[in-house]
């Protein structure tokens, strides 16, 4: 039985890859800074991973997760992963984007060094870029974020040119039921929700013309791991090939609350349903991001499932029913109350 550490257990990518490994039959280890009571996502697992506390910025914690999970496999995905928080906390992303992998490298080198090591590197290390990005294409990072997230990715090279199996997976956004709401897809389906129960209010976006290489993150999860199955490490390029404008998607996930028949006096088009608040429009904007992962289709054998399509009605869908169900358990206490509605 393979033992893996997923650091971000309890955000989107590390429950869909705790669910994916345990479908493998692996032992599954998960970092977490705190009791993750409220994350509805992880009670499907809960019983079946062994959480243990900790913090990227605390190399004892991490020393003492590494012992304890002993594993074979490390997938780093925690991380200061929105954009605009980067440029107010800089400082603080970094010392959890590239200071965390540091600490967690150094703890493979001393501890157990034959762990094989996935980072989580991302698109937005390429800045803006004419067309498509694949591996070879240079980086030029638009925000504290993207440049923590390719110091990262240079230093999983650092320690692969000396011998660790260290990987970094360079993956274009995804998303899910499971995105955080700060994100652009997951504030706009959260809307929608609203909208198909018959809300009128008008959802505050920013730039509506970026546009993203939206994939689904329960497709991603299975790349991590195929990298770390490869005869060598080498970073891969994940992504659909395909993006869409902010305003597309919004356009989408109308379209879907029709198709689904949603009883709400529903709005007919995106200007009437969006109103674009300068506050929110980037000054360091990303204008495309698209991904040429056509290096992971032929030796990771990898493909996605979930269209953009798919993926919205994916997204209105979950959010529709969860604002139409009552909850799913009564919450106790005054922490857990907070937590909840965060
Ligand atoms: P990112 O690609 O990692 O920055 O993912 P986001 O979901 O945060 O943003 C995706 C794109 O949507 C960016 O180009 C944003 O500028 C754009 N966008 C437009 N309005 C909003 C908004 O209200 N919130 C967020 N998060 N992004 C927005």
């Amino acid at each position: 039985m393979k033992r893996a550490l997923i650091t971000g257990i309890s955000g989107q990518d590390g429950s869909y890859l705790a669910e994916y490994l345990l479908s493998l039959n692996y032992q599954v280890y998960g970092l977490v800074r705190r009791e993750p009571r409220a994350i509805r996502w992880l009670e499907t697992v809960r019983d079946s991973v062994e959480l243990i506390f900790g913090d990227l910025r605390d190399a004892t914690s991490l020393e003492v997760a590494f012992r304890k999970s002993w594993p074979d496999e490390v997938y780093n995905l925690a991380g200061q992963v929105f954009v605009p928080t980067s440029w107010e906390c800089p400082a603080e992303t970094f010392d959890i984007n590239v200071g965390g992998l540091a600490r967690l490298l150094q703890i493979v080198t001393r501890q157990k060094p034959d762990t094989r090591v996935y980072q989580a590197s991302s698109s937005e290390m390429y800045g803006n870029v004419d067309g498509f990005c694949n591996e070879h294409t240079p980086f030029k990072p638009a925000s504290p974020y993207g440049t923590s997230k390719m110091a990262a990715h240079a230093l999983v090279q650092t320690y692969r040119d000396r011998g660790m199996f260290a990987v970094g997976g360079i993956l274009f956004n995804h998303e899910s039921p499971r995105r955080g709401p700060e994100m652009v897809t997951r504030k706009i389906t959260r809307a929608a929700a609203e909208w198909g129960r018959g809300d009128r209010s008008k959802l505050k976006l920013g730039n509506m013309q970026a546009k993203r290489d939206w994939g689904f993150a329960g497709d991603y999860v299975r790349a991590m791991h195929a990298m770390l199955q490869q005869p060598a490490p080498k970073d891969y390029v994940i992504g659909t090939g395909e993006s869409h404008s902010v305003a597309e998607f919004v356009s989408e996930a109308l379209s879907e609350l029709h198709r689904m028949g949603a009883d709400g006096n529903l709005f007919g088009s995106v200007e009437e349903c969006v109103e674009v608040d300068s506050r929110l429009v980037r000054p360091n904007e990303i204008h495309n991001l698209r991904a040429d992962a056509r290096l992971a289709r032929k030796e990771l054998n990898w493909t996605p499932s979930v269209d953009f399509r798919g993926l919205v009605k994916l997204m209105v869908e979950s959010d529709f029913a969860s604002i139409t169900k009552p909850p799913r358990r009564r919450i106790e206490s005054s922490t857990e109350r907070a937590t909840a509605s965060a």
